[in-house]
Formats: C-alpha cells, structure tokens, sequence
C-alpha cells in the first residue's frame, strides 16, 4: 500500500528522545522545549514561539487573546479540517462560514462584500445585521500548505477591525517570495500564527503545536495560559483560569530532529508533486492544482481535481480503483457548515467549495514516497482513462 502521508523519522529523533529520558526530562519541562520554541522561532524569523499540545490547543489559545468572547462571531472556512472551527465553540462564539476560491483557500473577495453588505462597523466592532453580534476575529487557513491570500485579507481585516489567527498547521514552511510581505512565513502575518506536529503533518512531534504572535507581550501570555496560569509556582497563585496545554520535552526532542529535515522534506515534497504534475497535466480530465505564484510553498499535500465529464470516472470510483490498486487516497474534508454541530450557524454564498468536495483527491504525498511510487499512481490514473 501507498499511504497517503506518513511520518518520516530517519534523523535524529531516537538520539534526542533517547537523551530526554535519560535526563529523566519528559514532562512539561525540559532543555529540548526552549530548543525548539527557539528553533521554531529563528526558522520563521520571529522573536518567540510557545510550544503547545496540539495546533487545536494553539488555536484555542490564540482565539481567547485575540479578545474573542462568548457571544461573540468569528468568520472561519468552511473548507477546512474541523479543528479549525471547534475552537469557536470552545469559547462560546459561534463561526460564520466562508467559501473558498480556486486555490481552495479563503475566498477574499467575498469576505469582503460579506463584511460591506451584512454588516456595520459599531464603537464596539464589526456587527453582524442578522444576528446583532459583534465579530472578533477571522481565522484564515493556509490549505495544504498554500498561502492564502494575506495582502487582501489584512487589507479588509483592518477595514474591519477584524482579529486575523492564522491556521498556518498545514503550512510550516510556506513564505512568500514577492510582493508587500516578502520573506515572510505564513503564521507570521496576522495577529497569531498556529503550527501544528500531529503525524499527518510536514514535520510531526506525535502531537503537538506551536503558537506564534504579532504582540510579544501576548506570546508571553500564551505561555502562561498554557501551563495553567501560575503566577507563583512556590505557593501555587493562580490569578486566571489557565490550560495544561504545553507539550512534553519528549515530543520536543522529536520536534527538534524533525526540523532540522524540513527544508529537505520540502525539497522532496516538491520533487515529486512536479513529477506528478508532468504526468497528471497529459491526462485528458485530470490536473493538479497549483500553489499560489509569488510564494515559496511548502507542498505538503497534492490536490487532484477530476473533471468527471472529461476523465470518464467521478471521484468515488476513482477512490475505490487506487484503493484496490493499493494507493491510499481521500476526498478533501466534509464541509464543515454541513456537520451537525454546525447546522444551524450563518453561512455566506457558499458555492466552490461544494464543488472542490465532490472533484478533488489527496494524493499520496509523504517525504519518504519514491519517484517509482509517483510514477506507479500516475501510470494508474492513464490506464483508468477511459
Ligand atoms: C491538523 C490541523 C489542525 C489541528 O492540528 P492538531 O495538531 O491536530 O490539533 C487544525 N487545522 C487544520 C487545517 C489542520 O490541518
């Protein structure tokens, strides 16, 4: 079988968890966590980063300093993993669902007229017509590793006093290379930038995240939040009500190991989607989709969009053929306005994204696949054609 993305842990995770344990270090606690929130933190150019349980935690974190509070809105994708939206509810504010656009990210434009035509700006913020509340915050994601539309986005945030968290889990490399925020890493944008190791992602940890702001000051209270707000760790003073959301030094030793690979993983990652690609572009109804122009992107995930009436085989069937054929495959995500907690929360002029569902495949993507194996799905996809 081909998986669709595993891990891969050729380096030197064994060595540094191997000195974690024997330190007898592998709580909370730990030299291996300093050396990866500071090796994370000089990778994206920024002065701190704060290591958590998991991107969820991060997000989690992010969205209750960025003042989100209950009752309040928040404007998330609708495209996306799911962890991206249950921290809303965490707080007690409720998501508005946005479309994507053909890079399957956010789609700008209709944030825009969302923000212009179903709602004023108060003293207070921006105020949604329908239901009288006020939105915080906009959770933008970076979707499979391609940056999202930053310029437009800070652009209407700021119009609208929007908070910006970036769900930046998929996007740990992924920078720009052109335009008004050259060299900069997706995370590092907006208000709050949120990484995450989980063993899918383009470098893993087991679990785990990290969390990254614009505020040094409110990277400092990430930290605090996160190992439950003490404010004496003697006499056990506690003036808020913190998480126990910091990741273990163990997870932070694979974590070190795991980023010393990166930019190698990324090379890889790119290699073969163009091996992919060369292959895919001859094949009458089938195209990979494109990272954005003007970026550096981190590849971690390849799309696949088959265009039923050209290609001969809708999405399923084509799903069950790589299946039998050994190649682990799947379809995008469950739209995340269409699951049951979110039945009943606002969603606007949601169009694309339902159609991306329905035509678009993960292809096998992992650091470790080889060129024979990219090779072994695109001669199945030929032969398929019919
Ligand atoms: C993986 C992922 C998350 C959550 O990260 P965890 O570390 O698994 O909690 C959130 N959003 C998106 C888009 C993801 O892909």
């Amino acid at each position: 079988m081909i998986p669709l993305s595993v891990p891969n842990l050729k380096g030197n995770e064994l060595k540094y968890v191997t000195e974690a344990v024997e330190a007898e270090w592998v709580s909370t606690g730990g030299s291996f966590i300093n050396k990866f929130e500071n090796d994370i933190a000089n990778y994206l150019k920024v002065e701190q980063a704060v290591a958590t349980q998991s991107g969820t935690a991060g997000l989690h974190l992010a969205l209750n300093l960025a003042e989100v509070e209950r009752g309040d809105e928040v404007i998330v994708p609708t495209l996306t993993f799911i962890a991206t939206v249950n921290p809303v509810k965490y707080i007690g504010a409720e998501p508005i669902f946005m479309d994507c656009d053909e890079t399957l990210n956010m789609d700008i434009d209709k944030l825009e007229k969302f923000c212009e035509t179903e709602c004023y700006l108060s003293d207070n913020g921006l105020v949604n017509k329908k239901t009288n509340k006020v939105i915080r915050a906009v959770v933008i994601v970076h979707v499979f590793g391609n940056m999202a539309n930053m310029e437009k986005l800070m652009e209407v945030a700021t119009k609208y006093n929007l908070k910006v968290v970036e769900d930046a889990t998929e996007a740990l490399g992924t920078y720009y290379t052109s335009g008004k925020y050259v060299n900069k890493f997706s995370g590092t944008i907006g208000d709050f930038g949120i990484y995450s190791f989980n063993g899918n992602k383009i470098i893993t940890t087991g679990g785990g995240g990290m969390l990254v702001a614009k505020d040094k000051s409110l990277a400092e209270k990430a930290r605090y939040l996160s190992t439950q707000a003490k404010d004496d760790s003697l006499y056990y003073i506690h003036n808020e009500v913190g998480y126990n959301y910091r990741m273990t030094n163990v997870q932070a030793a694979i974590g070190v190991a795991q980023l010393e690979k990166l930019e190698e993983f990324i090379h890889i990652k790119k290699t073969n989607y163009e091996l992919y690609k060369k292959s895919i572009d001859e094949i009458q109804g089938l195209s990979l989709l494109n990272f954005n122009k003007g970026t550096r992107a981190n590849y971690w995930f390849y799309s696949l969009l088959i265009e039923n009436d050209n290609y001969g085989i809708d999405m399923d069937s084509l799903l069950l053929n790589l299946n039998e054929n050994s190649v682990q495959t799947r379809p995008i995500w469950g739209l995340i306005h269409k699951q049951s907690p979110y039945l009943s929360n606002q969603n606007f002029e949601i169009e694309k994204a339902t159609k991306y569902i329905d035509n678009v495949l993960n292809l096998p993507c992992s650091s470790n696949l080889t060129r024979e194996e990219v090779l072994r799905v695109t001669d199945i996809l030929k032969n398929l054609k019919s």
